[in-house]
């Protein structure tokens, strides 16, 4: 007989969004369990340094800000469970989700926090060489390509911070982007631009990773110009792919309203979605802002809006009784 955890407020994820919700749910009294999923933290466990979430002067560590979130949301009385979850039952409350291992968790209310996950170029020789040289997270797997030839490709944020990322381990870092401009924040292209071991190679796309070597590795990209179509290969050993992120919002297709790119959608102004009682907040729902601190205010906006969700079913109940 699985086990089953039953609590007034569910939370799937524990990225920003979702413990600022166990913050504010706790705080509430609504004893959230949140469930963590396979990245205790999200994505900020998997970047260093971060020098825009409010109230530090100093530049801090992602994974450190992410720790002080878990344990200010047990302080104040929200449980965690490391568990993934495989399916979701929204047709009626308490609503439940069924982790990996058939433990079943019950929520009067459930607030998604389920963040984003890494795009790939889904290309056959990168899914072959993936973990052989081909990653899509520098700050966990750069430390494996000491002294080593690697090349970034991307043109955001994530991209511009993981090539000046891996100058900590590599001389030469080539970054690939298949325009001619960076849509990176303009203080982050500055950095880019005036490191030394960091090159720019524009309109080029990846047209296969090129395997090698004994052990079989990643030795270069045959990377095609956008513009001539032209293939040159790049010698490297690295190639990380840093493209973007997509709404992890598989479990919820067909059960709630999601944008043509997969978001979940809320009432403007709100985090309310299709469902009654059933609240989504950060990256999932978001496509614009995408950061820390957005996600922790919506996070918040979703225990708001639980709460008072759950005083109006309360109040229904006892008027009607
Ligand atoms: P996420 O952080 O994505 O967390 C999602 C959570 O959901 C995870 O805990 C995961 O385990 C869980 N989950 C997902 N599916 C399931 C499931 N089926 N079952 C159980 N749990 C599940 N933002 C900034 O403001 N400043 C920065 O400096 C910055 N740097 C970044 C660097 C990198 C490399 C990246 C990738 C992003 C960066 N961002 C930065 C963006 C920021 O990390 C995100 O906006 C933020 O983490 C979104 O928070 P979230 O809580 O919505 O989701
Ligand atoms: P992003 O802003 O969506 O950028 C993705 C980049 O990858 C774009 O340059 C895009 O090219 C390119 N790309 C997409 N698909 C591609 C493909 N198939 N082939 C080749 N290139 C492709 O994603 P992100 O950089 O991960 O950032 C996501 C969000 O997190 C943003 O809101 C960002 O601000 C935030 N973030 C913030 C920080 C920070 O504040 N320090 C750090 C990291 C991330 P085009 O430009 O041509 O579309």
């Amino acid at each position: 007989m699985p086990a089953t955890h039953s609590t007034r407020m569910l939370i799937l994820g524990s990225g920003p969004a979702g413990l600022s919700a166990a913050i504010y749910g706790a705080r509430a009294g609504m004893a959230p369990i949140v469930v963590q999923g396979i990245q205790p933290g999200g994505q900020l466990t998997t970047t260093t340094d971060v020098e825009n979430y409010p109230g530090f002067r100093d530049v801090i560590q992602g994974p450190w800000l992410m720790e002080e979130m878990q344990a200010q949301a047990e302080h104040v009385g929200a449980r965690m469970v490391w568990d993934h979850i495989v399916e979701a039952d929204l047709s009626r409350r308490p609503f439940r989700l069924i982790g990996d291992g058939g433990t079943v968790y019950s929520g009067d209310v459930l607030v998604i926090a389920t963040g984003a996950q890494a795009k790939w170029l889904n290309l056959p020789s990168e899914e072959h060489l993936k973990g052989r040289g081909v990653s899509a997270c520098a700050t966990c797997d750069g430390f494996f390509y000491r002294g080593k030839k690697v090349a970034v490709i991307g043109g955001g944020n994530t991209a511009v911070e993981e090539a000046l990322y891996m100058t900590n381990h590599s001389h030469e870092v080539t970054l690939i982007h298949r325009r001619d401009s960076l849509r990176a924040e303009k203080i982050l292209q500055d950095r880019l631009f005036a490191h030394p071991n960091i090159r720019v190679l524009w309109n080029k796309a990846v047209d296969r990773f090129v395997a090698g070597g004994d052990p079989e590795g990643l030795v270069g990209l045959d990377l095609r110009d956008t513009k001539t179509g032209e293939i040159d290969r790049l010698e490297v050993e690295g190639g990380f792919v840093a493209i973007g992120h997509s709404p992890a919002t598989e479990l919820f297709k067909g059960k709630l309203a999601l944008d043509a790119d997969g978001y979940i959608e809320v009432e403007t102004g709100t985090t309310r979605t299709s469902v009654a009682g059933v609240f989504a907040c950060g990256d999932v729902m978001d496509k614009v802002y995408r950061q820390a601190v957005t996600a922790a205010g919506t996070g918040c906006m979703a225990a708001l809006d639980a709460e008072r969700f759950l005083a109006e079913m309360e109040f229904e109940a006892s008027a009607a009784a």
